[in-house]
């Protein structure tokens, strides 16, 4: 089993346990499941349209306009947030206006919910475009996907979309300043937790150098199930070793 689809452009507030109280938004339709990713543990299911191309299938998607206007409301009449957050049924930056929405919604935080950050969760393939790299500048908390240590587990891991190369994500990550990475351990079928992998990611993040690393397991249904959750002792251990390896803060989630 795994959960539903976002129903809207924007949902919650909901307690986040890495952010606190957030406004999520969606640039995904709201009927399936776009992506560059199709995750072995994503909560989603799996992805119905597995690309990095979403300009034939503007039609699906909200327009800036429309998200804006959205997003102004929700922000008006709502309690104080933590955060207000792009993630929603895929990967936010695949939408074509994505760089416009992210500067527009960044005003219109500044204006109705001043104390609240903006983040992005993103797969980290949008990178090598450059406008999506830019309105980055945008974004209070860019938090971006790295999941493996090497090709062979970002394929069987990730499972991305034709194009997307392993190699050029990590390139384009270490190119970036400020930036936290987010990663999911899992064991089991195409687990990402063996010692040889472990030490090829602790070298990555030394050399990409994000502000932190947060480190975390799957806590909900997943789409394949022969993927097992890492207990969060395990995770602990991993992120004191992470910690020493790759000279960055990690910090673990779900204890
Ligand atoms: S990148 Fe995110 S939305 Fe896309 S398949 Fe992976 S977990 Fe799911």
């Amino acid at each position: 089993m795994v959960y539903s689809l976002q129903t809207g452009i924007v949902y919650g507030p909901v307690r986040s346990r890495r952010f606190g109280r957030s406004l999520g938004i969606n640039l995904s339709p709201c009927a399936r499941k776009l992506c560059s990713f199709d995750c072995v543990y994503c909560h989603y299911g799996a992805t119905d349209r597995l690309t990095t191309d979403l300009s034939m299938l503007a039609d699906e998607l909200p327009s800036a306009e429309l998200v804006l206007d959205v997003v102004e409301v929700a922000l008006r009449s709502a309690e104080q947030l933590e955060v207000v957050t792009f993630s929603g049924n895929g990967e936010p930056t695949l939408h074509p206006e994505f760089p416009a929405i992210a500067r527009g919604v960044a005003e219109l935080v500044e204006r109705w919910q001043p104390e609240a950050r903006t983040v992005l969760l993103s797969n980290s393939s949008g990178l090598s475009r450059r406008e999506v790299h830019d309105a980055l500048a945008a974004i209070d908390l860019p938090v971006l996907k790295l999941d493996a240590g090497t090709r062979e587990t970002f394929q069987a891991v990730n499972r991305p979309a034709r194009g997307v190369r392993f190699e050029e994500i990590v390139d384009e990550l270490s190119t970036l300043s400020r930036i936290t990475l987010q990663t999911l351990l899992i064991d089991g079928e195409h687990g990402n937790t063996s010692p040889h992998e472990l030490s090829a990611y602790f070298e990555l993040v030394r050399w990409i150098a994000p502000v932190g690393v947060q480190l975390y397991s799957t806590d909900r249904p997943v789409a394949k199930t022969a993927t097992r959750r890492v207990a969060v002792e395990r995770l602990l251990e991993i992120a004191a070793q992470g910690q020493q390896r790759a000279g960055v803060p990690f910090r673990v989630y779900g204890v």
